[in-house]
């Protein structure tokens, strides 16, 4: 699928406003102008294939009709009458939210890092309350939970150990699917675990079956409380709605952000209703709740919760992953993941040098590690789509280990 239009930017304008952005991080080269379903085009015409979707935030891909639709109505009919009043898509989101996950209370805030940073303060209220003060949060060794100060603290990325030091105190590490380790590190002073059901960011690393089960009771037997951070792998990314729902558990917090509001900023804490204790004036936010980010996440939850969407998103993540398997079988590397949320491990660290060469052939991926390659199509990806994707990528695979 191509299209051609005329450059909307001038290239000295480009050039000149890129040069007043304040970038942290690498970006391409190109400038972004449109969107549709599984398709990207620049500002010179070029058509992406979006095998990324914004890192897993894409969900139903790009400008969906049905969240457009509900944004411009809800736009023209309530922007934003602040946190001191309830409005009526919180109450819809929140509403479903608690009956889909079985969780009884949700705050709805604009970012993962967000909802993590209310889930520890939740954690440490309830430790003030019935746990004699505990306060320590045990996180894992390569974990990603957001880029606020205590979040890169409470993350176990490699490399982050001292970044922007000195580091938000309170928590405590442990190696990612060892039980035995987090058992070792439950003590008195320790409020909740709070972990990655899959770790994303870390390399889509799949944790050994059990783990959740186990660390669920492990959190029972201690005392503490199991808070799964499902910023990724939450709204239908891995093929369940909730990625905790494959172990059978039910956690006490449980965080969303990314797929939830399907490209709008929207995220969520959630908790049950024993733990829910922020007493008046502890938590809150300017865009708390806000009518348009709620509206987001009410349509979503409704598009995933539509009959027969997520064993489609299982069918699509088999596709994809046979095809993913094929071409490591080729070139001696690994597939992990689950639903749509996978990766192609390589067994070299040339995962940035084909992103680039994907980029190059139209065809968006990313690379959280120097040898992997993660995928995160729309969850209502065309098959169409993920067999050209695939076909793009074999070509950019064999072109880097030629
Ligand atoms: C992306 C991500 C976050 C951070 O979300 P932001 O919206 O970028 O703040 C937190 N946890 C996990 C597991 C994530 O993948």
């Amino acid at each position: 699928m191509t299209e051609s239009s005329t450059p909307i930017l001038s290239v000295a304008f480009e050039a000149d406003a890129r040069a007043c952005l304040m970038l942290g991080a690498h970006r391409s080269p190109v400038t972004m102008v449109r969107g549709r379903g599984s398709w990207l085009w620049d500002a010179e015409g070029r058509a992406y294939l979006d095998l990324s979707q914004g890192w897993a935030v894409n969900a139903l891909g790009h400008s969906p009709p049905e969240l457009v639709d509900a944004l411009a109505h809800q736009a023209r009919a309530l922007l934003n009458p602040g946190p001191a009043h309830v409005n009526a898509p919180q109450l819809a989101a929140a509403h479903a939210l608690a009956r889909a996950s079985g969780l009884d209370e949700v705050f709805l805030c604009s970012t993962g890092a967000e909802a993590n940073e209310g889930a520890v303060k939740l954690a440490r209220a309830w430790g003030r309350l019935h746990r004699r003060g505990a306060a320590t949060i045990v996180t894992t060794l390569g974990s990603f939970h957001g880029r606020t100060l205590a979040m890169t603290a409470a993350s176990g990325k490699p490399g982050w150990e001292q970044l922007f030091a000195p580091m938000t105190p309170g928590f405590r590490k442990v190696p990612y699917g060892d039980l035995a380790a987090a058992r070792a590190a439950l003590d008195d002073d320790v409020a909740g675990l709070l972990v990655e059901p899959i770790q994303g960011e870390g390399g889509v690393v799949v944790p050994p079956p059990g783990y959740l089960r186990g660390l669920r009771k492990l959190a029972d037997a201690a005392g503490v409380l199991l808070m799964c951070d499902e910023v990724q792998t939450g709204m239908g990314r891995t093929g369940r709605l909730f990625a905790h729902q494959a172990e059978g558990i039910r956690p006490d917090v449980l965080t969303l952000g990314k797929g939830l509001g399907g490209g709008f900023p929207v995220a969520a804490l959630l908790a049950r209703g024993e733990v829910s204790c922020f007493a008046p004036g502890e938590q809150g936010g300017t865009y708390a709740g806000n009518p348009l980010a709620a509206t987001a996440a009410a349509t979503l939850l409704a598009a995933l919760e539509a009959p027969g969407f997520l064993s489609d998103v299982e069918r699509r993540g088999a596709l994809l992953r046979s095809g993913l398997e094929a071409l490591a079988a080729d070139i001696g590397g690994t597939v992990r993941g689950q639903g749509l949320l996978l990766a192609l491990v390589l067994p070299t660290p040339d995962a940035p040098t084909i992103v680039s060469r994907a980029f190059a052939d139209g065809l968006l991926i990313n690379a959280p590690r120097a040898d992997v390659m993660r995928l995160t199509p729309a969850l209502n990806i065309g098959d169409d789509d993920l067999r050209e994707a695939l076909q793009r990528l074999r070509r950019c695979v064999r072109d880097a280990a030629a």
